[in-house]
């Protein structure tokens, strides 16, 4: 008796949470989502680039039982596969009950993230010190990248195929890097410009160090700074040209404000979809059809290249899928693909008070009101926009208020303000049927973006409701 009416008391708040966010959740219900919330930074905290956010999802995938689709002969239902494209994506399935040819159920998310690459020529002396000239990655406001701590990540790969894995600055006893930005006394000029002119890219320039090797000829900062590389690495100047390293804040997730509601992190777009979306599939009991969960790389660049969303990778995983459940006919993969259905799992604009010009309130997301759909994106006139057919929105929110999760229904800002898109039309042009929905983040692609944990948590439920369903 006592188990049924905490049931029906979590079923009556969940009710309320539809509508009112933090107010009306439980006691029971505040301590899970915080508890979610603390798995969710440590996942920020060990995955600050795409590569280290496959592999720790890989991890993840296999201490739940997922195996490589590579290693399996033949799937059956209730098996769980992953596929790794390239070490920078990575889709995930428990295959259903249902036949694959009637369609999956799909959340994708990215796990790329707005940072400073290294050029592949990076590193100079100028005035007794050493730079390592960087490329930003993705829509960034320049000047936010100067005088944070920055850490390096990536890899250097040699010429005969050995990988190097670099890590430096997350370690409290490590170095840090950064940016150098001008004294406010000698910015007379830089203050009067635009705010997009006033740190120019080619400014962008890491300070790595500062002491000379020895005192004889010249470039002796720069030549301490390559011999450290070597003695470290064993790696030479030239091999920077096949290496991708990305310098990211080297800061740690927080809770962030005296009630620890929300979260403070690097890279939460969209880890706080990705992580949702992962942990959903992970938990999954149950698939009447097909689940998927597509972790997509080179999303903030475009979607381009054999691991962003449109590279051909994905529907080789699908083939696999299909292929391995013994279903051989040449159109197995388009009907597949034209019945499925998917949530694209992207961040949206979290409605600012302190920027109410730029949002349209009616048609804002509200940080602590749940997950956020948005039916269409785009800019102007809905240029660019995967438009989600009205059937199909009706669907997700039958699911949304079947299970009692909180959502809200949005846009990106006013009309005419700017805009933006997803990874959701290219799934749409594959033929599936497939909604925006995802977590309101405050300062998105700042070094440090924020978001509820109340809404991080409904977007756990919501993704897993979904890909519970028929
Ligand atoms: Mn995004
Ligand atoms: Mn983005």
């Amino acid at each position: 008796m006592a188990e049924d009416s905490e049931k029906k008391e979590i079923k009556e708040a969940s009710e309320k949470l539809k509508n009112y966010g933090w107010k009306n959740v439980t006691e029971k219900q505040t301590e899970e989502i915080m508890k979610y919330a603390e798995g969710y930074m440590e996942f920020l905290d060990m995955a600050k680039t795409e590569r280290e956010a496959v592999e720790v999802t890989r991890d993840m995938a296999v201490s739940c039982g997922f195996a490589d689709i590579d290693s399996v002969d033949s799937l059956h239902p209730g098996d769980r596969v992953f596929g790794v494209n390239r070490e920078k994506s990575v889709y995930l399935a428990v295959i259903g009950r249902e036949p694959l040819t009637e369609g999956f159920q799909a959340v994708g998310a990215h796990i790329d993230a707005p940072r400073l690459d290294l050029k592949q020529n990076p590193l100079y002396e100028d005035s007794g010190l050493a730079f390592l000239k960087t490329h930003y990655y993705g829509g960034i406001k320049k000047y936010q990248w100067t005088t944070i701590p920055l850490s390096l990540h990536g890899v250097v790969v040699l010429t005969d195929g050995t990988k190097i894995r670099i890590c430096i600055g997350e370690d409290p006893q490590d170095p840090v890097f950064l940016v150098t930005d001008l004294l406010p006394h000698l910015s007379a000029k830089q203050n009067v410009k635009k705010v997009a002119e006033g740190v120019p890219a080619e400014k962008l320039n890491l300070i790595v160090g500062s002491m000379p090797l020895e005192d004889a000829d010249s470039e002796n900062v720069r030549k301490r700074i390559l011999a450290i590389l070597k003695e470290k690495y064993g790696m030479e100047e030239e091999d920077f040209r096949s290496a991708e390293i990305e310098a990211v804040p080297a800061v740690k997730a927080r809770s962030l404000g005296l009630d620890r509601s929300m979260v403070a992190a690097y890279g939460q777009d969209d880890r706080v979809c990705a992580y949702p979306a992962l942990t959903a599939l992970l938990r999954l009991q149950d698939a009447p059809r097909t689940a998927v969960c597509i972790l997509t790389d080179k999303e903030e660049i475009g979607s381009v290249g054999n691991t962003g969303m449109e590279s051909r990778n994905f529907e080789l995983f699908l083939m696999k899928l299909l292929e391995k459940s013994g279903i051989t006919s040449p159109y197995a993969l388009q009907k597949m693909l034209s019945a499925s259905r998917a949530l694209s799992a992207d961040v949206t604009a979290a409605y600012d008070p302190n920027y109410p010009e730029v949002m349209e309130k009616n048609n804002a997301a509200y940080m602590g009101k749940g997950i956020s759909i948005k039916k269409y994106t785009g800019a102007r006139g809905k240029s660019g926009a995967s438009d989600a057919n009205a059937e199909y929105v009706a669907y997700v929110r039958g699911i949304f208020e079947k299970e009692g999760v909180a959502y809200q229904s949005s846009e990106l800002g006013k009309v005419d303000e700017g805009g933006g898109g997803t990874i959701a039309y290219i799934l749409a042009n594959r033929g599936m049927d497939v909604l925006d929905c995802g977590v309101p983040v405050h300062s998105m692609h700042s070094p440090y973006e924020s978001a509820s944990k109340y809404d991080i948590y409904a977007a756990f439920r919501a993704y897993k409701a979904f890909l519970e369903s028929m």
